[in-house]
């Protein structure tokens, strides 16, 4: 299935290409990107959870995310691969990521990601300093770290979403690896509102009048704003100056590929930071 997707994001990228809606540079490295990353995906397959459904059941009620950093069986020749991999693609869009310096090209090669970068990573801290002295921007080296990771931490969602009770979890982070949201949709059905993990793509159930970001519920800090066909919201807190894009399906006339939604809607995150909100 994740093939299947990604060559249809890819497929409709290309259209894209000719209608101009996302800037060429981007497209392409988030074309290269997706084709390693769905690369290594296949290669993982679906991995063993590992725990019991009593485990499930207590991690999900204590607002526990359901994989734990040193529970998870990655295979590092595999990660470490991709790693040299998501450098190369990234050193090659300069303008989108300014130069990537020759420290961190060398590191790659090197095998910088030990167990316990993932691991700080992984737990939202602070890269450690040695790593982010040699001239390497965090936020930069976050975003290849994630762009790593992904293809395990998708591979464990899907192993792991279907036993998540949607309705004992309803949190502002991912039930499956505890990451944030970046992206919601409204579904067809109901328009509840499902947040999308922005590390594993997991998605889940989430109340429409609370900012997830700091469980604000004054209605008078949380608004949303929407284009002129209704089709996509812009949600903002007040109280955390946070925003959160989202796509209401019920107005969808056509096939939505979610993960693509982020890309198509890069006017919107101009919009909310022109405004003075933080994705
Ligand atoms: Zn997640
Ligand atoms: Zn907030």
């Amino acid at each position: 299935m994740p093939k299947e997707r990604d060559n249809n994001i890819i497929r409709k990228l290309e259209e894209q290409g000719s209608k101009g809606g996302v800037p060429p540079l981007l497209r392409q490295f988030y074309q290269k990107l997706l084709h390693i990353q769905s690369e290594a995906e296949r290669h993982i397959g679906v991995p063993e959870l590992g725990l019991t459904s009593e485990t499930i059941s207590d991690r999900i009620e204590q607002g526990l995310p359901l994989i734990v950093f040193d529970e998870l069986d990655l295979d590092w020749p595999l990660l470490n691969d991709m790693l040299a991999k998501v450098i190369i693609v990234f050193s090659e869009y300069p303008e989108l990521f300014g130069p990537i310096p020759e420290s961190l090209k060398e590191a790659g090669a090197g095998h910088f990601l030990t167990s316990e970068v993932v691991k700080t990573w992984f737990e939202g801290s602070k890269l450690p300093t040695a790593i982010a002295a040699n001239n390497v921007n965090e936020r930069l080296l976050g975003d290849i770290i994630q762009a790593t990771l992904s293809p395990f931490l998708a591979s464990y969602s899907q192993a792991a979403l279907s036993h998540v009770n949607q309705e004992h979890w309803r949190r502002g982070y991912c039930p499956v690896c505890g990451g944030n949201p970046d992206f919601a949709f409204l579904d067809k059905e109901s328009g509840a509102r499902w947040l999308l993990c922005s590390r594993c793509n997991a998605g889940w159930i989430f109340q429409r009048l609370e900012c997830p970001y700091c469980g604000s519920k004054d209605q008078n800090a949380l608004a949303y704003f929407t284009d002129d066909e209704g089709l996509y919201r812009l949600y903002v807190c007040e109280q955390c100056k946070r925003y959160l894009k989202a796509i209401d399906l019920r107005q969808a006339k056509s096939e939505v590929l979610i993960p693509l939604e982020r890309l198509l809607t890069l006017d919107l995150d101009a919009q909310a930071q022109e405004y003075g909100y933080n994705p």
